[in-house]
């Protein structure tokens, strides 16, 4: 199976697309967040597209962290900023 091929949904602006253009981030059961897991890291997972606009939406009201069921980390929006400068 082509993993490349696998189709996920931006939880920020609602688009579909194939799921390495996403930023992913994963909270496994101990609430451990982890931003680009490797595959073998488990939880709730949100995806958000890699553009700035998506990031900001999806912390609006504090979407993220209700879809997350995490706190409020007010390093965690730079954090996945981050990633767009990889
Ligand atoms: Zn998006």
């Amino acid at each position: 199976m082509d993993e490349k091929k696998i189709i996920r949904k931006c939880a920020a602006c609602n688009v579909l697309k194939s799921r390495d253009n996403f930023i992913k981030i994963t909270v496994n059961k101990a609430k451990e967040i982890k931003i680009m897991p490797d595959s073998k890291f488990f939880g709730r997972s949100v995806y958000i597209c890699k553009n700035n606009d998506c990031i900001k939406n999806i912390f609006k009201k504090g979407r993220i962290y209700k879809i997350l069921r995490i706190k409020p980390d007010t390093m965690f929006e730079e954090k996945i900023r981050a990633v767009l400068e990889k």
